[in-house]
């Protein structure tokens, strides 16, 4: 299989080439043509697997070298929208798809919050092809009539299930509500997709085709997992000592909140090592600098909250860190997925206190797989982890495994995974002062995720 194979016109094929692309991964192999054939799309990958191209060159295709778009005289409509969940992911879709059009006349712009209004002003007022946007920002702009999405004929929703979840859910409605609903081409991307996704996307979707490339909520093979077990009050301590064990290797660390994680960073600082945090409270030009330090290596170790979990591409990021474990167990995919991407090797390692066993079993059973359980000499703690059965065997591809839609999902509904331990909810479940505990955790999570 070759791009060329696939269709795309010339001009596409010497920008994949300067970018280094010989063949199409096999979700660009399975997507490209069927965006072409003009179908509605639900495409699941693993992260890292080159999803961004999968839609991006279908509709450079289209918008670029197959329809005459041009009207000098005035000022073009978009006609294509693409939607994610950060600001950061916004911005590096945009560079991916500046990069692919290099040889096309086709104006793109990204557009996000965090920064100046103007600029992005005057880019939508020029004229443009394709908008790729965070929805607040973009309602920001809708609001004051600065852009016409009257013209939009393909939507793609980047990070799906969270573009789909209670968060998103009125922005994306009203964001909906202005794109013209005859003819138009919808494609969902997401590494992870729940149940509830499905049914929510046939709500605006027309006869949309499926690509699954991977087990649904597949980690890449080439992550080793790690869960060390200690006490909470000595996760710094051993963090350090993982960090030092290797001072020079990149490290994304997770943390659960804003706080935590400017505190973490301020204790890494101080015992030397090269750190920066990202989070929801920075302003958007400390976010970006400190993520352009991370990837160019000015920095050795990042820690984020989940804001950086989602779609980031950082080259060859050998090691990522869950200090604390996720609320939702789909959001441990999205993190490692940050490590062992086009096929490298990678290092997952998580420090699991007490309070966290739920959370790992949820994890665990999420993933179908077991985790390594290695205490470390030194910080092991007294207690021993409780995880009960083992997880449950991955079951063979192509099966229903549980995915199928449900009928009364709604748009907005909080979905089943983002409810963690929904399941062991129903009966014999753990003692219920730690799932209040952990419930009280999420909810203050959610709310300040940003
Ligand atoms: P993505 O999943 O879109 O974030 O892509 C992950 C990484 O794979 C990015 O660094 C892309 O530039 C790279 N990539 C995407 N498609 C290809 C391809 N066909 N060949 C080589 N690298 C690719």
């Amino acid at each position: 299989m070759t791009f060329e194979s696939l269709g795309l016109a010339p001009a596409l094929l010497r920008a994949l080439a300067e970018q280094g692309y010989a063949t199409p991964t096999p979700i660009q192999a399975a997507a490209i043509p069927l965006v072409l054939t003009g179908h509605d799309l639900l495409a699941g990958a693993q992260t890292g697997t080159g999803k961004t191209a999968a839609f991006a060159l279908p509709l450079l295709q289209k918008l670029g070298v197959d329809q005459v778009i041009h009207n000098n005289k005035q000022p073009r409509k978009p006609r294509a929208l693409i939607l994610t969940p950060t600001r950061e992911l916004a911005a590096q879709v945009h560079d991916n798809l500046r990069a692919y059009a290099k040889y096309l006349r086709v104006h793109t712009a990204a557009v996000f919050g965090g920064v100046g209004m103007g600029g992005q002003i005057q880019t939508l007022r020029r004229g443009l092809d394709i908008i790729v946007a965070t929805p607040g920002r973009l309602i920001d702009h809708m609001d004051r009539r600065n852009v016409d999405l009257s013209c939009i004929d393909t939507l793609v929703l980047d990070e799906a299930d969270r573009m789909l979840d209670m968060g998103f859910a009125p922005a994306l409605k009203k964001i909906l509500g202005a794109l013209p609903k005859q003819q138009r081409q919808t494609l969902l991307f997401s590494a992870t997709f729940v149940p509830e996704v499905k049914a929510l996307a046939a709500q605006f979707m027309h006869d949309p085709r499926e690509v699954q490339m991977a087990q649904p909520n597949a980690v890449a093979v080439g992550v080793h997992h790690r869960v060390h077990p200690v006490d909470a009050d000595k996760k710094r301590d051993l963090l350090l000592h993982l960090l030092a064990a290797d001072s020079r290797r990149q490290t994304l660390v997770f943390t659960r909140t804003k706080h935590g994680s400017d505190k973490l960073c301020r204790y890494l600082d101080q015992h030397g090592f090269r750190v920066a945090a990202i989070h929801g409270n920075k302003s958007q030009g400390q976010r970006t600098r400190a993520l352009a330090d991370f990837k160019n290596g000015k920095t050795t170790v990042l820690v984020a909250t989940d804001i950086a979990a989602r779609g980031l591409d950082i080259a060859q990021l050998p090691a990522v860190v869950n200090y604390d474990l996720p609320m939702v167990a789909q959001d441990y995919v999205h993190r490692i997925g940050r490590t062992g991407r086009a096929g490298a090797e990678g290092l997952a390692l998580s420090l699991v206190s007490r309070e966290e066993e739920g959370l790992l079993r949820d994890i665990r059973r999420l993933l179908k797989q077991d985790l390594a359980i290695e205490p470390i000499e030194g910080f092991e703690p007294a207690w021993n982890l409780r995880l009960d059965n083992p997880a449950p065997a991955m079951r063979k591809h192509g099966r229903n495994n549980g995915n199928a839609p449900r009928n009364n999902a709604k748009l907005g509904k909080p979905s089943h995974a983002r409810r963690p331990h929904a399941q062991r909810e129903k009966k014999g479940g753990e003692h219920t002062a730690a799932k209040k505990q952990r419930r009280s955790w999420r909810d203050k999570v959610n709310s300040r995720k940003a």
